[in-house]
């Protein structure tokens, strides 16, 4: 390909465009059979309150197991899955999934009942059908919706012709959590006609919280401050995700936030893993006594 420098690094430019593009192609094609042929798999990450690190929740996060690629993040096929269509079957079997495992938890641990929290996108959160898939899941799962939390985006609540069904969910019990709160359009014009219960803090603001040496960004630490305490004065609670150092949950347990996900209380697990987190909990909470 003896082409001039300037045309060169265009075809080429464009060719491994177009390289990727096929490849996202063949992978979105791919996932219709990877479900019937069960290649996903669900893993929880924990959820504890600042106060104690006491175990309250986990959040159940897919991922593939591609025969060739090994175990995807979501972040490489959820995209596809709603471009597509597949989320709907595929959001279908991750909340059969999760509730199920939640409740095999509850009949073995019946003192150590966690909350389940599971995400939704944008065309979950609009599916006519939503309320009918969660009501056959629930009674065939026998799920307490009262432990069931569902994560939508601020994208996923902002168009109001698609939040139809969350005053359902909420009528059930079930509670609603913002996700990835502060990257999107922060209109907060939704928190008024809608019910959510729990803001989820996006990583960047507390990343934003603490340097290593201890030292805060006064304005990522207002900016946290002030979500806090208008989340709390509307009686919505606050998790704080991706805390990762000692400091940052300092720094959020004085400003009053709730609950912290993140590598610094635990890795997403398998579900072995939690087992075995409820098996030491609850040793350690009847060695109290
Ligand atoms: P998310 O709901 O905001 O989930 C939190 C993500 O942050 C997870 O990535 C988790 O592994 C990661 N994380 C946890 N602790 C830390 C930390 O301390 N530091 C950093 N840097 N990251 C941390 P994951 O599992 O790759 O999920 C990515 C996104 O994919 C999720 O973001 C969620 O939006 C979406 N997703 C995952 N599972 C599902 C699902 O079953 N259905 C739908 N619709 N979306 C899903
Ligand atoms: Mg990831
Ligand atoms: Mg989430
Ligand atoms: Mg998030």
């Amino acid at each position: 390909a003896a082409k001039s420098d300037g045309r060169g690094r265009f075809v080429m430019y464009d060719s491994e465009r177009d390289a990727r593009q096929a490849a996202r192609y063949a992978l979105a094609a791919e996932l219709p059979d990877a479900l019937d042929r069960r290649e996903f798999t669900l893993v929880y990450q924990p959820l504890v309150s600042l106060e104690d690190r006491e175990l309250r929740g986990v959040e159940a996060l897919v991922r593939w197991d591609h025969p060739r690629l090994g175990r995807l993040s979501p972040d490489a096929f959820i995209p596809l899955a709603e471009e597509t269509g597949v989320i709907l079957p595929l959001g279908r079997w991750v909340l059969e999934q999760a509730c199920a495992q939640a409740s095999e938890w509850a009949k073995e641990f019946p003192d150590r009942r966690v909350a389940m929290s599971v995400n939704m996108t944008v065309s979950q959160a609009h599916d006519p059908g939503l309320l009918a898939d969660v009501d056959g899941i629930l009674m065939r799962t026998g799920w307490d919706p009262a432990l069931l939390v569902l994560e939508l985006t601020e994208s996923a609540v902002m168009d109001p012709d698609g939040t139809a069904s969350l005053n359902g969910l909420a009528e059930r019990g079930i509670r609603i959590a913002i996700d990835d709160f502060g990257t999107g359009y922060s209109n907060l014009a939704y928190l008024r006609r809608l019910p959510v219960h729990v803001l989820k803090l996006a990583g960047p603001f507390v990343e934003g919280l603490r340097d290593s040496e201890g030292e805060s960004d006064s304005v990522d630490e207002r900016i946290v401050e002030t979500i806090i305490k208008l989340a709390h004065a509307i009686g919505i609670s606050v998790t704080a995700e991706a805390v990762e150092t000692a400091p940052q949950e300092a720094a959020l347990r004085q400003l009053g936030c709730d609950t912290g996900q993140g590598w610094l209380f635990s890795r997403p697990l398998s579900s072995s893993g939690v087992t075995e987190l409820l098996v030491k909990s609850f040793s350690s909470s009847s060695a109290d006594v």
